[in-house]
């Protein structure tokens, strides 16, 4: 914190509640599909080059009013964050490692010129909005659901000038969202898979398309480690595309070699048997080239699989868990030779998703064990983080609201 400027402080937040408070959607309906909904509630903490952090205001929700010169609309000065309130089934609300999160905005604001803060009282600004609305917007009888929490970071300096932004708006909102690992359960029909070997697609799980030569997500260099908005509008087209030859999304590729580094807006993860050793790897891209973003999913999943195979627990027993640089020609090699197992996707939004197909370079890779189920180590991964999100395993990772 600069000396003389106010630093974030939530234990100086003003409450101004609702007078007009609304009716919460049906779960998973087609208004929380929509994700239009907010809840009643926001926060929003104002920052200025002069005088530093203003008190933090819970206020109804409602639109900003910034000028048409704010910084934001002209030089993408934003950045942003993805979490869930999770109601448990104990009947408890819970937030999944939001001090990872908060600390990824951090890393965000520094990378786009946004002011500093201390994650800490973002998580105290976060934790008192989920607390004042959750009750309402994620009732008791809606144990195993949840609301997406969208921290939000912009440059509003109302000035044209190319220029760090000198005032700046933190805000929280918290919205109903749909369960996407739900909504991809159906398989889409064969005319819609794009299969242009001429084979309908049969499996399940999400049908990924490789991104083309000429579309590249993230560089070294660039900014793909954080979580910009500016990273995420240039994907649209291809993603786009993607639905529309009915794949879920885009495999995100890099460099003539094709290294293998996100699946969407999700982390990536296979399961295959190494070549030489034969032994079974569950495998992610590294972040050493700050091409990809750390999602708390993906460490998440890291963490638990090499401490539980410490602990020698069922489920993951003789997987090696290894970050390292993968590329499709890799995959398609252990496809071939039988020694690809699972993948899958790994994020907030989408969870843990079994990958069923993967269409690269007119062929469909079709995942083996997605014939019709998922496949065992996606399964397993995939309980041990729910019953942490929904309260049936008391860890340090579910921090109660
Ligand atoms: N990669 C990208 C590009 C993302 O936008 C996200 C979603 N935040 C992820 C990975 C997964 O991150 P997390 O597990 O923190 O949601």
């Amino acid at each position: 914190n600069i000396p003389g400027l106010a630093a974030l402080d939530a234990s100086k937040m003003t409450t101004t509640l609702t007078t007009t408070p609304r009716s919460v959607p049906e779960w998973n309906g087609a208004e929380a599909r929509a994700q239009k909904t907010c809840t009643d509630h926001m926060v929003t903490a104002r920052w200025t080059a002069e005088e530093g952090w203003e008190a933090p205001e819970m206020k109804p929700y409602g639109p900003l009013s910034i000028l048409p010169t704010a910084s934001v609309l002209h030089y993408a000065t934003e950045c942003f964050e993805g979490l869930k309130l999770y109601r448990g089934y104990d009947g408890q609300l819970r937030l999944f490692r939001i001090n990872r999160n908060c600390a990824r905005m951090r890393t965000s604001a520094e990378r786009i010129a946004l002011p500093d803060f201390e994650p800490k009282e973002l998580e105290k600004l976060i934790i008192a909005l989920c607390a004042r609305d959750g009750r309402k917007w994620l009732p008791k009888e809606r144990a195993g659901c949840f609301l997406y929490c969208r921290p939000t970071f912009i440059g509003t300096d109302a000035a044209l000038g190319v220029q760090r932004p000198r005032e700046a708006l933190l805000y929280v909102i918290l919205s109903c969202f749909p369960d996407m690992s739900k909504s991809l359960a159906t398989p889409a029909p064969p005319a819609m898979t794009g299969a242009a070997n001429g084979k309908p697609n049969t499996s399940s799980g999400l049908r990924l398309i490789a991104s083309r030569e000429d579309t590249i997500r993230a560089w070294p260099g660039g900014f793909g480690y954080a979580k910009l908005g500016a990273n995420y509008g240039p994907t649209l087209v291809a993603q786009g595309e993607a639905k529309a030859r009915g794949f879920d999304q885009v495999l995100w590729l890099y460099e003539k070699e094709n290294w293998v580094t996100e699946a969407g807006a999700s982390n990536f993860f296979v399961v295959i048997r190494e070549k030489t050793s034969g032994k079974l790897q569950l495998i992610t891209a590294p972040l050493t080239e700050r091409i990809i973003l750390e999602g708390v999913t993906r460490a998440s999943v890291l963490e638990l699989c090499k401490e539980r195979l410490a602990e020698g627990r069922e489920g993951v027993e003789g997987l090696e868990v290894v970050e390292k640089r993968f590329t499709m020609d890799d995959l398609v090699a252990a496809h071939e030779e039988g020694r690809f197992v699972e993948a899958f996707a790994a994020g907030t939004a989408f969870f843990i998703a079994s990958v069923g197909l993967i269409h690269f370079r007119g062929k469909d890779l079709v995942v083996p064990t997605m014939e019709g189920e998922s496949g065992i180590y996606t399964r397993v991964i995939k309980e041990w983080l729910v019953d942490i999100m929904y309260g049936r395993e008391e860890h340090e990772w579910g921090v109660v609201v």
